[in-house]
């Protein structure tokens, strides 16, 4: 395996979309990293440049210490699994497994004993057989991973590999992956819009928008202490909550008040998680109408409309007690609460 240098990457396309600006990113050896940001970000556009199927306008991919920035995709030492597995319908899932090694023309006992291998670790032996027409979603993807594996590369490339698959196939193949990882000690990087999936299976998340790695840290430590604004709303699901207001002294003023470390400022905002919002009668609570209430099984989410008309969310354990239409108090949870400047969203506290 082999660790993965991206220095100052840049794409400009015909036309002159800035599909990535600027981007310095290292995956470890035998780290898994994930790209994560909205549509248009330039995720793919990374992962294509790593590949080798899209060459950057400047900046350079460096694979275990190798510049590899022109060579082409075969030189490379890559694999990638995309979104749509682009398996070989006509081939049974044995063939399509080892079509890369067939490709590279080696021996038929060393494919014969790489596929058997990849089949085992991805449970997937009872199907060598099998056209990929004769497959569920999952066990489609699980060959297209077997086919990646096969190859032993030193990187792997992940895009979206997960979007086509239902819901529970899909938590399912990412524990699988994870466990994966571990086992094939495999340098990653997997590309998602998917927050979740991003966050549940990564060592190290960076958070791309326009073009950009906005922030890169392990997934707690983004959810936990985001740098600016713009990631503390890309992260967290329901969006952390926002409110516009001033720090004086110790306190932010806004819609609702709290303690907080930031330096006196006008135009500060304060973003706090739907879990740090407290719903009771304490004498700093702030009163609120409930909107709705989205009872979850283990949480409810209770959305609320503040006097100064902004409307926010908390989540509160098990069932909530109260209901659409009711008066309630809203508070910030002591020590929670992040402030950012308005007009750039930089951290303050
Ligand atoms: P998605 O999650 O929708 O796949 P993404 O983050 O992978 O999005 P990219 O596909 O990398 O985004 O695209 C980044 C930007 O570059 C977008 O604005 C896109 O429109 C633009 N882009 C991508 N490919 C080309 C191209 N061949 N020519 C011109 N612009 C392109």
């Amino acid at each position: 395996m082999a660790a993965l240098e991206l220095r100052h990457l840049i794409k400009r396309f015909a036309g002159g979309v800035v599909g990535v600006d600027d981007v310095t990113l290292t995956v470890g050896d035998g780290a898994f990293t994930a790209l994560v940001g909205p549509s248009g970000c330039g995720k793919t556009t990374i992962l294509r440049m790593v590949a080798g199927l899209e060459e950057p306008t400047s900046g350079a991919v460096v694979i275990g210490g190798r510049e590899v920035t022109h060579l082409p995709p075969a030189a490379r030492d890559v694999a990638m699994v995309f979104q749509n597995y682009a398996l070989y319908p006509h081939l049974t899932v044995r063939e399509n497994i080892g079509f890369p090694l067939k490709v590279r023309k080696t021996q038929g006992a060393e494919v014969a004993r790489r596929v058997a291998h990849a089949a085992e670790l991805l449970e997937i032996g009872a199907l060598l057989d099998r056209k990929p027409a004769q497959l569920s979603g999952g066990q489609r993807q699980r060959v297209a991973l077997a086919r990646a594996i096969v190859r032993e590369p030193a990187l792997f490339l992940f895009d979206e590999p997960l979007s086509n698959l239902d819901a529970q196939v899909r938590a399912q193949t990412r524990a699988e992956l994870v466990a994966l990882h571990r086992r094939l000690g495999a340098t990653m990087l997997f590309v998602t819009h998917d927050q979740v999936e991003a966050m549940t299976m990564a060592q190290s998340v960076a958070v791309m928008a326009q073009g950009r790695v906005l922030q890169e840290a392990p997934p707690m430590a983004l959810y936990r202490e985001p740098q600016t604004l713009a990631v503390a709303r890309l992260i967290g699901s329901p969006s952390i909550n926002t409110l516009v207001g001033r720090t004086t002294g110790e306190r932010f003023e806004g819609a609702l008040t709290c303690t907080t470390t930031a330096a006196p400022h006008g135009d500060v905002v304060l973003a706090v998680r739907p879990e740090h919002l407290v719903l009771g009668t304490a004498i700093d609570a702030a009163p609120a109408t409930v909107l709705l209430v989205e009872p979850l099984g283990p949480e409810s989410l209770v959305r609320l409309r503040l006097r100064s008309g902004d409307v926010v969310v908390a989540r509160v354990a098990g069932e909530a007690t109260c209901r659409m239409g009711d008066d309630v108090g809203v508070r910030v949870a002591a020590g929670e609460g992040h402030c950012f400047r308005a007009g750039d969203g930089t951290r303050l506290t």
